[in-house]
């Protein structure tokens, strides 16, 4: 079996600012960490090697320095990992994204499931997965929390919902979404995270042209939507201090309040 995990580096969430002025999200010195979702797909890729027999391939397009999440995954136990790295993928939307994965996932030899997590803390869509399975043609599971079966040509898993679970099998290969939660994941291992330092490290970095894709296709040349502006909400508050009697302080209050239709 072979399983391809996809992983994002993202801004530790409670440390991202916006720059006031350009409205572009301050990277620099931001502390990077593993997309907690992805950090799921991870665990449930590595039960499934340890139960079934797998090999695990990590997939990540990002800059250079996303080598330190796919170094983190090699150490918790992923066979290999490719670094999609090009100044041309920069500015991608998740239609860029998503067709960039793709191509690359058509250059792996032979995948039987693909596991992304559900969404990334940063951009927050929950695009990614379904889009990737809608190219490459393949069914798709989204909100998986438990993989339950897997079987010759078949995956039975159980789907989160608002109110309950659903249980769902599916014909392989195909794309899970995955939001876990059933086991924590797992720590790296010091002697994998230090393997994975080396210069003989299972990490290749492919670039556009090593999966045929041109520069119009990827990127913000690639992407179908522009982002106009981006912002803080301000919020703004105004206080105004009432006096006199308990009694009048209190029928100014209920005026109030009916003058803004709050009761
Ligand atoms: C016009 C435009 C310009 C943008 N420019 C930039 C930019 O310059 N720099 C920037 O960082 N972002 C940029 N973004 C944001 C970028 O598009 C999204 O971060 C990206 O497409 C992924 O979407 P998401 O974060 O919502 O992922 P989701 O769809 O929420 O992610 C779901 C899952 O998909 C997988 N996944 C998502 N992205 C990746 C990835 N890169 N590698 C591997 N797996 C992945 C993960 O498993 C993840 O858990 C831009 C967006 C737009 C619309």
């Amino acid at each position: 079996m072979n399983i391809i995990v996809l992983v994002k580096q993202v801004p530790n969430n409670t440390e991202v600012k916006l720059d006031p002025k350009t409205g572009n999200l301050i990277r620099e010195g931001v502390d990077t960490i593993v997309n907690p979702d992805d950090l799921q797909a991870l665990e449930t890729a590595f039960t499934l090697k340890e139960t079934h027999g797998a090999t695990i391939t990590v997939l990540s397009m990002g800059p250079v320095q996303a080598i330190d999440a796919l170094s983190e995954a090699i150490g918790m136990g992923a066979d290999k990992a490719i670094l999609l790295s090009d100044r041309a993928f920069a500015g991608a939307d998740t239609w860029a994204t998503s067709f960039t994965l793709g191509k690359a996932i058509q250059r792996v030899e032979k995948f039987d499931l693909i596991l992304t997590g559900r969404q990334a803390i940063d951009g927050d869509t929950a695009q990614v997965g379904p889009q990737i399975a809608e190219y490459l043609d393949l069914p798709q599971v989204t909100y998986v929390f438990d993989i339950e079966k897997l079987d010759t040509g078949y995956v039975q898993v159980k789907r989160r919902l608002e109110d309950g679970y659903e249980r769902i099998q599916c014909s392989l290969p195909a794309v899970l979404t995955i939001i876990g939660g059933r086991s924590k994941p797992r720590y790296p291992e010091i002697s994998k995270l230090l393997s994975a330092c080396t210069k003989r490290a299972p990490i290749e970095v492919w670039n556009a042209a090593d999966i045929g894709v041109t520069t119009a296709e990827v990127g913000m040349n690639g992407s179908l939507t522009q982002v106009i502006k981006t912002f803080a909400p301000k919020f703004e508050r105004q206080s105004e201090f009432l006096e006199g009697s308990a009694a009048s302080v209190a029928r100014d209050l209920v005026e109030r309040f009916k003058r803004n239709k709050l009761i």
